[in-house]
């Protein structure tokens, strides 16, 4: 019953409110997605006008970002500079005055504006020679009639919108109007009654009623915190869900560990195995001997020793009568790859074959057909592996490095390669902080590599002003002297390719004034050259043909040059945090004394500063991670954005994360007692949860 009539008037299109008709509805259709009364509702304010929070234009200070003010509008004036038209206004009150700017739709703002009424405005805040404006000010009839209500919820709308009368305050009353339609039971608490208790929840028709109209500051705060909580859970439980199917996935069960794994283990491994790499290879045993498919990520920083991990890992698989794969993310580490598994396997008479797209011809035939009959037991290569092509004979474990690079689908495609799902181990060197990694990769298993190998030097990281280049450039020059190579990168920025290109080539021709070419040898790599030349360029400084690489960042991942003891960072203050930390990466991999040099302009921001100054704080991914996580956000890391599975309205899972973990384990709860959410108290739950899949691209994920 209840879902019912759940779905007919929250289903209801949102012409059928008062105030839409067809031409708006199909305006907010298009602007807004906005095409339901449910759609509606859940199109929250972002903040509220309130009386309470209104200062006096005089006590507005530079210090100040925003306001809230209100006061009289006169002075409404269109100005016309060149053939753009702008607006200008002034807002008075009994303490000063301040100016209100419009760029865009002069000509409607000026048509809804009065001079003479009162007006509630909020804004940033500009400050010219000490006087005060804001521009594309929020702004609102403050009136004894319109200020009745405490607060008014202020919603995000489009210029077109606007243009078309739908501001603001159309919002706030159609929203209003909504209200005035709806019965409690319309909207139906979807969250099991125990745990409204237990987490002491509001009810999700007053959270919703609340967010929209809140009576005061304590009903805002409880319905944020329910509807965040609801986001949180339901994430979770998505999570919870895919895990569980992936958990009751069959997979194929390695029962021994054999020839290859031990003979490998006692005569050719060339160092000891730190305490981090057995325990994950226990782990990896563990799974893989389970009968179940395995689907575990591997976390460890840069260096921590990954590749050995993966390359036992595949020796199992073969113990087992089964093959295995590598994929990277591009031609250059599939490369690596090859030639350090090659050189690991050289001794053992195992044949390693490489598959990328330059691999051609007569070659590629021979690898396919190889892979087909099941004579080739290991292969290295790129996203070439998942081509429809490519057959195996009995595909065990797939190993994904650098999954950032990869797409959930990509993953996905995978799993065809075999009857039953090969195991998948996927390794990244970004680390993932916790809260992060249970919303991202919460249907994998997590491994952790959390030690490096011994007798490493830790890399020294020094921060140098533009002032100092001609000391920084010295110095790099004596280590080139002594041997080492040394790594020159610039910033890219995606918005300004043409621009980063020419600072590249000016820092090129600096290089070379330090480095001159008669004596040292310098190669480029950048975006714009096309792969082959960028190939033949990084192959040069890996072999050792060149001793100083001028690069943007496409060097950032992987690249493996032990000899390479020198990183300079140009730019620094562009630079995230993660994305530095993988470039210090490249260097330390050898037995030399390693440096990382940040060199920024000389004058640059606090949060600039503060990101380099963790930097030469400290060299441990996860403390970097969980920086770059609490100064950026979880929307901005590395590679996050793709995943999709982030997109929460209210909740932040940093700010959120005891709420997170609430939810977490709440989920986790619901889904012991009843795995399939069949009891009665999870009906609607469940029903909600099928609506989400239905919108979103969650069913798509591996
Ligand atoms: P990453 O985790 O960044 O992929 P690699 O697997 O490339 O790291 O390992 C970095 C280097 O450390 C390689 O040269 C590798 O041979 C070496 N290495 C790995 N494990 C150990 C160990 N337990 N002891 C000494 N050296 C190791
Ligand atoms: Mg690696």
């Amino acid at each position: 019953m209840l879902i019912s009539n759940f779905a007919n008037i929250l289903e209801s299109p949102i012409e059928f409110i008062k105030g839409v008709g067809p031409q708006r509805g199909e305006l907010l259709r298009q602007e807004l997605e906005i095409s339901t009364f449910e759609d509606l509702l859940y199109h929250y304010p972002y903040r509220y006008f309130d009386r309470t929070q209104i200062v006096k234009i005089g006590s507005i200070n530079e210090q100040m970002e925003y306001a809230q003010v209100a006061g009289t509008l006169i002075n409404i004036v269109e100005e016309k500079t060149g053939r753009k038209t702008r607006l200008v206004a002034t807002l008075y009150d009994d303490t000063g005055r301040l100016d209100l700017l419009w760029f865009q739709g002069a000509g409607w703002v000026r048509n809804s504006l009065k001079e003479g009424e009162k007006y509630i405005v909020f804004g940033k805040l500009n400050f010219f020679k000490g006087y005060c404006s804001i521009v594309h000010p929020e702004i609102e009839l403050w009136n004894a009639e319109t200020a009745i209500a405490g607060r008014q919820p202020v919603y995000s709308t489009t210029e077109k919108l606007k243009a078309r009368g739908i501001t603001n305050r159309s919002f706030a009353k159609l929203t209003q109007s909504l209200f005035e339609r709806l019965n409690p039971g319309d909207v139906p608490e979807i969250l099991p009654a125990e745990i409204l208790r237990h987490y002491e929840l509001c009810n999700r028709y007053n959270a919703l009623k609340w967010i929209h109209f809140p009576d005061g500051n304590e009903h805002e705060q409880l319905a944020r915190h329910r509807l965040k909580w609801e986001e949180l859970f339901i994430s979770q439980l998505k999570i919870a869900r895919l895990r569980l199917q992936h958990t009751a996935q069959k997979g194929w069960k390695f029962e021994r560990v054999g020839d290859y794994f031990n003979e490998f283990f006692r005569r050719h491994l060339p160092f000891e195995l730190t305490g981090a790499q057995k325990r994950v290879l226990r782990e990896i045993r563990t799974d893989t001997g389970s009968g179940k498919q395995m689907n575990r990520l591997l976390q460890g920083d840069v260096g921590s020793g990954k590749t050995i991990v993966a390359l036992m890992s595949m020796l199992l698989a073969l113990d087992n009568g089964f093959q295995a794969c590598i994929m990277a993310p591009t031609e250059i580490l599939a490369q690596q790859h090859y030639f350090s598994i090659s050189a690991f396997l050289e001794d053992m008479g195992l044949e390693v074959r490489l598959l990328t797209g330059n691999v051609k011809g007569k070659i590629r035939k021979q690898v396919l057909a190889r892979l087909a009959d099941g004579s080739l037991r290991i292969v290295v290569g790129t996203h070439a592996l998942i081509e429809e092509s490519v057959q195996f004979q009995n595909l065990g474990l797939a190993v994904i490095d650098e999954q950032h690079r990869f797409g959930v689908d990509q993953r996905a495609r995978l799993w065809k390669k075999n009857e039953m799902p090969p195991h998948v181990l996927v390794m990244t060197a970004t680390p993932i902080p916790r809260t992060l990694a249970m919303t991202m990769y919460g249907d994998l298993e997590v491994s952790t590599i959390d030690e490096l190998p011994p007798g490493r030097k830790e890399i020294k990281t020094v921060f140098r002003r533009d002032a100092g280049r001609a000391k920084v450039m010295e110095f790099m020059r004596g280590e080139v002297d002594k041997g080492r190579q040394a790594y020159i990168v610039y910033p890219l920025i995606e918005e300004s390719e043409k621009m980063d290109y020419e600072s590249l080539i000016a820092g090129y021709e600096q290089v070379k004034i330090w480095f001159n070419e008669n004596k040292y040898r310098i190669a480029m790599v950048h975006g714009r050259q096309d792969p082959a030349e960028r190939e033949r360029n990084m192959q040069r400084f890996v072999k050792g043909e060149a001793d100083v690489m001028v690069a943007t960042t496409v060097i950032e991942v992987g690249v493996n040059v032990p000899n390479a003891s020198v990183m300079l960072i140009e730019s620094a203050e562009r630079f995230g945090l993660s994305q530095m930390h993988q470039l210090r990466g490249r260097v330390g991999r050898g037995a030399d004394q390693s440096y990382c040099i940040l060199l920024t302009g000389n004058k640059i921001s606090d949060e600039s500063y503060k990101r380099i100054q963790i930097m030469v704080s400290t060299t441990d991914g996860f403390k970097i991670a969980e920086h770059d996580l609490n100064m950026r956000g979880p929307g901005d890391m590395h590679g996050t954005k793709q995943s999709g599975l982030l997109k929460f309205k209210l909740a932040d899972i940093v700010l959120d994360s005891a709420i997170l973990e609430q939810a977490r384990i709440a989920a986790m709860q619901v889904l012991s007692a009843d795995s399939r959410l069949e009891l009665p108290q999870h009906q609607l739950l469940r029903h909600e949860l099928t609506q989400q899949s239905k919108q979103s691209h969650w069913g798509k994920i591996s």
